[in-house]
């Protein structure tokens, strides 16, 4: 596993690590295929510990990445594994969805000087599943007690990060979920291809064994209040994420004429789950799919539809393939898969026959040239329309945050409805009440709502703990 031979850096090549789309478009499991210690070991000493970490600067949870590489090349994973749970409450599954390609990966010197990366997702989240399976993964069990309670609304992964934290910290916690099970977008939203439900599972599994309490099927806004819950917890922490679709405004778009790319993704994973039947609306099998967006939830939409037969499937984005928002592997995975993207393409009429949608009316846009350091803009180009046909077209135009926030009239929101907080203290306007991940940030990435709900529990530590000593004084 030496760096150097003869003075020459040995640099092996990037190993394939994904079924082959023909098989793995046959089911719903991870498309990943997980290394062999010897492969994991081989990536990880790829790693040239450059000097300066471009990887961990990359990284929204500043992971301390060469030492852990290091520590796997070196066959100490044990060791290695302690390390990345430093830093992340969930190695294994950022591991698994962060959009590497953006983040530590693209960092990585050698994929800045012409070779590709060291794929340090697939070791990250290869050092958490040997975790697992080798029983190094730590129970909670706290040094004491506390007596304060938190109760955390949302039990997506900033919940679940915040919720790990506290209860280490010893305070009694309470995660309050509308869905019947903890997770969130991990388990609702992300695809399985993405990231088994088993993954996930077990993370809660280990809250649950260490004393955190689950209310599920709890709305709160409906089912309790919020004053409700300030009363009984000494403080609560919002992490609800954003759930309010972008909807698209086109002739010809009526109310049952589009599915929701939500609802789509979450009947599906709720089949694999096998708590929902196959339904018409959300079945694309036999089917021609149109999807309209550009993000992570239109790439997990497509290749969802691939895997449900559907008879042919398109992306449709307005942008060029260079600026947009989803992660450049997911396109290619898709691509790999059979979808066709219509880059520059902006929706502009829904077309239908009766009340059965048969097509979308696109028009060819063009990228402008743009001012010194402005991003470029897109004009139509006059006279190109075309017709896209389709049996189900699909939004998948983002989301906003619900209203519920804006029915707490001293909770002070931004103009966009999230939550505003302090920069540092994740605190809100109201006292005690704390908020995180999307329903402040914004539809983000999983990577930054852990690192917003650790952090949000190492200021209310923070802040309990202050609280503590001035009654004491
Ligand atoms: P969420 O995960 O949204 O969790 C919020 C929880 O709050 C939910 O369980 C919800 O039921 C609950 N809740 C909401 N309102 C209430 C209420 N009033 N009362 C009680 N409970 C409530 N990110 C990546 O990094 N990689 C990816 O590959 C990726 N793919 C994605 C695919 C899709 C389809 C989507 C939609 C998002 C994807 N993201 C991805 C983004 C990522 O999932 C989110 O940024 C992340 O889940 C946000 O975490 P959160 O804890 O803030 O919110
Ligand atoms: Fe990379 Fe995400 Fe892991 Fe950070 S958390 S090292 S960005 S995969």
């Amino acid at each position: 596993k030496t760096l150097k031979q003869g003075g020459t850096f040995v640099v092996e090549p990037r190993r394939l690590s994904k079924a082959s789309a023909e098989l793995r478009t046959r089911g719903f499991g991870e498309i990943t295929i997980p290394p062999s210690t010897e492969t994991a070991e081989k990536q990880a000493s790829r790693c040239t510990d450059c000097g300066v970490p471009f990887c961990q600067n990359a990284c929204p949870l500043q992971n301390n990445i060469p030492d852990w590489l290091r520590l796997s090349a070196e066959n100490e994973a044990r060791e290695a594994w302690r390390v990345a749970s430093l830093t992340s409450t969930m190695p294994e599954i950022c591991g698994r969805i962060c959009p590497q390609d953006r983040l530590c990966e693209g960092g990585c010197t050698l994929n800045q000087s012409g070779w590709d990366a060291v794929t340090i997702g697939s070791v990250e989240a290869w050092l958490g599943d040997q975790a697992f399976a080798n029983g190094w993964v730590e129970p909670i069990r706290p040094q004491a007690e506390r007596g304060e309670s938190v109760g955390i609304v949302g039990a997506g992964p900033a919940g679940l990060a915040a919720a790990d934290r506290l209860r280490s910290e010893g305070y009694q916690v309470t995660v309050y979920d509308r869905h019947d099970r903890a997770g969130g977008l991990l388990i609702y939203g992300i695809p399985g291809f993405k990231l088994e439900k088993h993954v996930v599972q077990r993370r809660v599994d280990r809250l649950i064994d260490g004393g955190v309490q689950f209310v599920l099927g709890c709305e709160v806004g409906k089912d309790v209040t919020l004053t409700e819950l300030r009363d009984r917890h000494d403080v609560v922490l919002l992490a609800m994420g954003v759930y309010q679709p972008r909807v698209l405004s086109a002739p010809g778009r009526g109310p049952d004429s589009t599915v929701a790319a939500l609802s789509y993704l979450t009947h599906q994973n709720r089949r694999d789950l096998g708590d929902a039947e196959q339904d018409g609306w959300h079945e694309a099998r036999g089917k021609r799919v149109v999807v309209i967006g550009g993000g992570d939830t239109a790439m997990d939409c497509v290749r969802t539809a691939v895997r449900q037969g559907a008879a042919s499937v398109t992306c449709l984005y307005r942008r060029d393939r260079e600026n947009m928002p989803g992660s450049a592997r997911e396109v290619v995975n898709a691509e790999e898969e059979g979808v066709v993207f219509e880059w520059l393409g902006a929706p502009k009429a829904l077309l239908s026959q009766g009340d059965r949608v048969t097509g979308v009316r696109a028009a060819r846009m063009q990228l402008t040239e743009a001012a010194p350091g402005e991003r470029r803009d897109i004009v139509p180009v006059p006279g190109a329309d075309f017709d896209i046909p389709a049996d189900i077209v699909i939004e998948a135009l983002g989301f906003s945050p619900e209203p519920f926030a804006a029915h707490e009239p001293n909770l002070t929101l931004r103009d966009d409805g999230t939550i505003k907080v302090g920069a540092v203290s994740f605190a809100t306007s109201l006292p005690g009440v704390f908020a995180a991940g999307d329903a402040v940030r914004g539809a983000s990435l999983v990577v930054w709502a852990v690192r917003e709900g650790q952090d949000a529990a190492a200021e209310i530590d923070r802040y309990l703990k202050t609280r503590t000593e001035e009654v004491a004084a």
